[in-house]
């Protein structure tokens, strides 16, 4: 099922939580939304739930407007960190609930919806586990039980909210791929929010990267890390050195140095030199920035070292890989490889 978002803004009092968002989900896509802590992701995923309501703006399911309609009637799933499981319920219990709760004339009946937990309960592979109780089971057990509560009613769509934000690296990871097939298998039309941008990279079809309530960039995950649209995407989806910088007649000065990149088509001015710590080299002279290695650690089969510049309020990283890294006290001389400028001199 697509999902058209059209205009949609949304302020708490004089506050903006979301300005104006266009967003055009895919049937069948998986779409994970990016973002820092209030950029206004949980408030878009309620929005489209049905839990909240826009300002102005629209939400349409497969074209139809689907705005003013209430949580019940809009056939969505969600998973969301807040809403924990029933205590005081066994497992079987909770994934029936949204089943039990049916009004009367669209209630299966209790064999029905026994054949049923048990069915959502073997695919998220927790079949034997039904008699438990949620404290008797791990975190990620729990996660999938939501989500087995969640997929009870049938949703086409299924919206899901930092949902193994509390689990550890490992289950978490299990658990994203293991989410990732079941979204295929059933047909889902999905939104996955995250703040972690690994999580999202590996997931999605494609990512929305929001901030300050607003859409900085939807694309496929490695166009986001590859093709960022602005400096504050380059930051958030990776790591990245950045250098304030001034263009003159095409060429990038830093301080009296001129760097061997290439302007990106901006106007004379200042302008933000990004690059991130593998797109760089250890050069003997040159145009290069000189600089003092501060820190030496091997990190994932390579050395990250982290360089003093003159003029700079953070050491450069960079990733340097050999036998013979520099060490620290070593002068030497750094030439990005690879780089992004924007307009904007950034701010710290
Ligand atoms: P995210 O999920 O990206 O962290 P949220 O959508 O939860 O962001 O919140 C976006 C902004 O809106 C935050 O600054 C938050 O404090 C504010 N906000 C969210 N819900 C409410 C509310 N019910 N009342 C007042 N402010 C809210
Ligand atoms: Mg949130």
């Amino acid at each position: 099922m697509g999902i058209t978002l059209s205009g949609i803004s949304k302020k708490f009092d004089a506050f903006t939580a979301l300005g104006n968002i266009d967003l055009e989900v895919r049937p069948g896509e998986f779409l994970a939304l990016l973002g820092p802590s209030g950029s206004g992701k949980t408030t878009l995923l309620r929005i489209i739930a049905g839990l909240e309501f826009a300002d102005s703006g629209t939400v349409a399911f497969d074209g139809q407007d689907v705005s003013h309609l209430p949580v019940a009637d809009r056939q969505v799933g969600f998973v969301f960190q807040q809403y924990a499981l029933f205590k005081h319920m066994t497992v079987a219990d909770n994934v029936a609930f949204g089943l039990n709760v049916k009004k009367r004339r669209d209630r299966p009946s209790r064999q029905e919806i026994q054949a049923r937990v048990a069915e959502l309960l073997d695919l998220v592979q927790l079949g034997a586990l039904g008699g438990r109780y949620p404290a008797q089971l791990s975190g990620g057990q729990r996660q999938r039980v939501a989500l087995a509560r969640a997929l009870a009613v049938g949703p086409r769509i299924l919206l899901l909210d930092e949902p193994f934000g509390a689990l550890d690296a490992k289950v978490r990871k299990d658990l994203r791929r293991w989410l990732r097939e079941l979204h295929d298998r059933m047909g889902l039309t999905s939104i996955f929010v995250t703040h972690d941008q690994e999580e999202a990279l590996e997931l999605a079809d494609r990512v929305v990267v929001m901030d300050h309530g607003r859409i900085e960039q939807i694309a496929e995950p490695h166009d986001v890390y590859a093709q960022p649209a602005s400096a504050f995407v380059y930051d958030f989806v990776g790591e990245s050195n950045r250098l304030p910088v001034t263009i003159a007649g095409g060429a990038v000065r830093f301080g009296d140095r001129e760097l061997q990149v290439g302007s990106d088509g901006l106007a004379d001015g200042p302008a933000t030199l990004f690059f991130r710590p593998h797109e760089a080299v250890i050069v003997p002279d040159g145009p290069a920035l000189p600089a003092i290695v501060s820190l030496a650690r091997p990190k994932h089969g390579v050395t990250r070292i982290e360089a003093q510049v003159d003029g700079l309020p953070h050491p450069l990283e960079i990733d340097v890989a050999g036998a013979n890294p520099p060490k620290v006290g070593d002068s030497i001389a750094v030439a990005p490889t690879r780089s992004r400028l924007f307009p904007h001199p950034m701010a710290d």
